[in-house]
């Protein structure tokens, strides 16, 4: 079962992190008595295991450090939608099915699933390691939301079932029994998690639901082998507006005026968006630049020269006329903020909103783009891509402190990202590795100013192995060592995962 390596599978030492590992052996299971047997041998020959969903995850949480490839991309089935007896939809599926498998299967029965990280060529198994969240998670909560049962094999090759709402801490104390009947005692860490959208370290709280434990765990706990979801119904109507604003403190205030909070002078009457996305006018002037050289950014609307920063929001309502209310308060908004109505964009049909989704999601392409270009001349180059939140009261001064530090350095940047959920992408663009390694010193400063703000080193993207040493920034040698003891209660030998987290 297990395959010794070969140059075949070279594919499978990288993931969109673009780091390259090393590995002795893969396999690809297709049941979970496959994966119990593939980890009992990979324990017998002493190779850790490091487990890959689809290898979207950009922290190289899926690239081994050697031992032994667990690939669950051929593990990929997916059930049949059922309605439980409290009326509730589910879907049970194996971890390696993407989600646009699962919202297509979702789709023909009129329902859908709300996590929606950008990337839909993700499995689901490694959305649930990583909690995985995207635009929509602003309205809808991240993954750990629409989990609500899961099978997890431990190292030992006995299995972990647990459903929601049957299994709880007290305080942090736990225990919990595998189907062996064996049962693991301990005691989660003491730090409290900043109440922001965050990715980072292990899901704790007094009283919580174990099952919260296993979410966002990053494969460092078990192979997570079977999922059930709650699906809700498709929205009746669906309206996306992008508004640009004149300047990056007007569409700050935008934005606070459709979180429906206090802002001087300004009344928003509309719904609640279920997404609030941000570009700054450096992502605009990328997009600018790349829709000049490439046809693929074609299908985006023109960008007037006057644009400056963008944000777009998207609306699910009962009927048309519920959506188009609330966008004509939010342009009314725009008015207000110095704009003129024409410099917004406004779609309700699936085929007006395709070019406004082009354009949501055409930054981060247009950014790999550009640094492939030039990794021609410095191959050893990535771009540096922060994923840190902060409270909403700390939003402006976040912004400021990026924008201040960007332009002291020179470093070519864009800025975007989920700012509903106070949450945006610094992406820095070197053109050499001095400028990298001055992006990389900038990066790690922000992650000290923000965890003093009480956010989060990692709102979506987790800590994987690129990330490791920000773990220390947001809890300490303490709260990184307790979290190591909760991991060896259920991998004592320390065989899943190597280098994730830790
Ligand atoms: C262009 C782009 C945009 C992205 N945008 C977003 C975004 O908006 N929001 C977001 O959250 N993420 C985003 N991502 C990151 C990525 O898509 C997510 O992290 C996704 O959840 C990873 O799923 P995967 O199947 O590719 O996992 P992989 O990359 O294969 O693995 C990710 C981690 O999960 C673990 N893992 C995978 N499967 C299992 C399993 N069955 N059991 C236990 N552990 C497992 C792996 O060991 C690894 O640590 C983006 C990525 C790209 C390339």
């Amino acid at each position: 079962m297990l395959k010794s390596w070969s140059s075949e599978f070279d594919e499978f030492l990288r993931d969109e992190s673009r780091r390259i590992g090393k590995a002795d052996s893969i396999s690809f299971p297709t049941t979970e008595a496959d994966v119990i047997d593939a980890v009992l041998q990979a324990r017998d020959l002493n190779q850790a295991i490091t487990i890959q969903g689809a290898r979207t995850g950009i922290t190289a949480g899926a690239v081994p450090q050697g031992g032994h490839v667990l690939n669950l991309s051929r593990m990929n089935g997916i059930g049949e939608v059922r309605t439980d007896s409290d009326g509730e939809f589910r879907l049970t599926v194996s971890p390696g099915a993407l989600l646009t498998e699962i919202r297509e299967v979702a789709a023909k029965n009129g329902l859908f699933l709300p996590p929606d990280p950008t990337e839909t060529s993700a499995s689901i198994g490694g959305m649930v390691a990583c909690n995985a969240s995207g635009a929509s998670s602003f309205f809808y909560g991240p993954t750990r939301s629409w989990v609500t049962a899961l099978r997890v094999v431990l190292s030992d090759g006995s299995v972990i079932s647990i459903r929601r709402g049957e299994s709880f801490t007290r305080g942090r104390e736990f225990n919990i029994y595998n189907e062996n009947g064996r049962e693991i005692v301990g005691t989660l860490p003491i730090y409290t998690l900043p109440p922001v959208k965050t990715a980072a370290g292990y899901y704790v709280a007094d009283d919580m639901d174990l099952i919260d434990l296993f979410i966002g765990m990053e494969g460092t706990l078990g192979v997570v082998t079977q999922i059930e979801l709650k699906l809700i119904p498709v929205p009746k109507a669906i309206a996306s507006l992008t508004a640009f604003l004149p300047s990056e403190e007007a569409a700050l205030r935008f934005v606070r005026a459709v979180r429906g909070e206090d802002v001087g002078g300004l009344d928003y009457q509309g719904m609640r968006p279920i997404a609030i996305e941000f570009f700054n006018s450096d992502s605009l002037n990328l997009l600018r630049d790349a829709k000049s050289k490439y046809g693929a950014f074609s299908n985006i609307p023109p960008l007037k020269p006057h644009f400056h920063t963008a944000v777009a929001i998207e609306y699910h309502g009962e009927s048309d006329d519920e959506c188009e209310e609330s966008a004509l308060a939010a342009v009314e908004l725009v008015m207000a903020l110095g704009a003129s109505d024409d410099d917004t964009w406004y779609a309700t049909t699936e085929r007006e909103r395709e070019p406004l989704k082009a354009f949501r999601h055409a930054v981060p392409e247009a950014v790999n783009l550009l640094i492939d270009e030039r990794k021609r001349a410095c191959p050893e180059l990535t771009k540096l891509g922060t994923d840190m939140s902060v409270p909403a009261l700390q939003l402006e001064r976040t912004m400021s402190m990026y924008r201040a530090d960007l332009q002291e350095s020179l470093l070519q940047s864009v800025v975007f990202g989920h700012i509903g959920d106070n949450h945006v992408h610094v992406n820095i663009l070197p053109t050499d590795m001095d400028q990298y390694q001055r992006g990389k010193s900038l990066y790690m400063s922000w992650a000290n100013e923000i965890v003093a703000m009480g956010g989060s080193v990692s709102a979506e993207h987790g800590i994987g192995k690129l990330k490791a040493p920000m773990l220390k920034i947001m809890f300490g040698e303490d709260g990184v060592s307790q979290m190591r003891v909760l991991k060896s209660l259920f991998d004592p030998t320390a065989l899943f995962s190597p280098g994730n987290l830790f």
